[in-house]
C-alpha cells in the first residue's frame, strides 16, 4: 500500500529538487549499476508489450475455432486440458499474447516446436512427411 502522506512529501521534494535529481539520475545511468537497472527495466517494458495471457473465455474461443484439435498434427482425440496454448510467433521472438497469436497444440507438437515460428515448424513437419513418404 502506498502511504499517501509520504507520497505527497516525495512529490513536493521532487518538484523542489527536480533538476538535481534528474542530474543525479543521468549520472547514475552511466555507472555499471545504473546500466544494469536500465537493462532490467527495458526487459520489463518489452515484456509488458507482450500483453496479458488469454482469459479462459478467450482460450475457449480459440479451441472452438480450431475444432478442439491440435493445429499441427490435427489430432482431435486429445482431452481439452491437454491442449496447450502455442504461440505462433514465440514470445522470445517478438510474438505477443494476443488471441491472433495463440493456437491450440498438443503437448508433443508444442514441445517439438519449441521456439520455432508456426511457419518454420510447418515447413519442418512437411519435410518430415516428405522424407517419410520416400
Ligand atoms: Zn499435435
Amino acid at each position: 500500500m502506498v502511504d499517501e502522506k509520504s507520497k505527497a512529501y516525495h512529490e513536493r521534494y521532487y518538484k523542489k529538487h527536480r533538476e538535481v535529481i534528474l542530474e543525479q539520475q543521468r549520472a547514475y545511468r552511466h555507472t555499471d549499476a545504473g546500466e544494469k537497472v536500465r537493462k532490467k527495466a527495458d526487459k520489463r517494458r518489452k515484456r509488458r508489450k507482450v500483453g496479458e495471457p488469454l482469459t479462459p473465455q478467450q482460450w475457449g474461443q480459440v479451441l472452438e475455432a480450431f475444432g478442439y484439435r491440435c493445429t499441427y498434427c490435427g489430432r482431435d482425440d486429445i482431452p481439452i486440458e491437454q491442449l496447450t496454448r502455442d504461440h505462433r510467433i514465440p514470445v522470445e521472438r517478438g510474438g505477443t499474447e494476443s488471441i491472433e497469436n495463440i493456437v491450440p497444440a498438443c503437448r508433443t507438437c508444442n514441445t517439438k516446436k519449441g521456439t520455432k515460428t508456426e511457419v518454420e515448424f510447418r515447413l519442418e513437419l512437411k519435410k518430415e512427411a516428405a522424407d517419410g513418404a520416400i
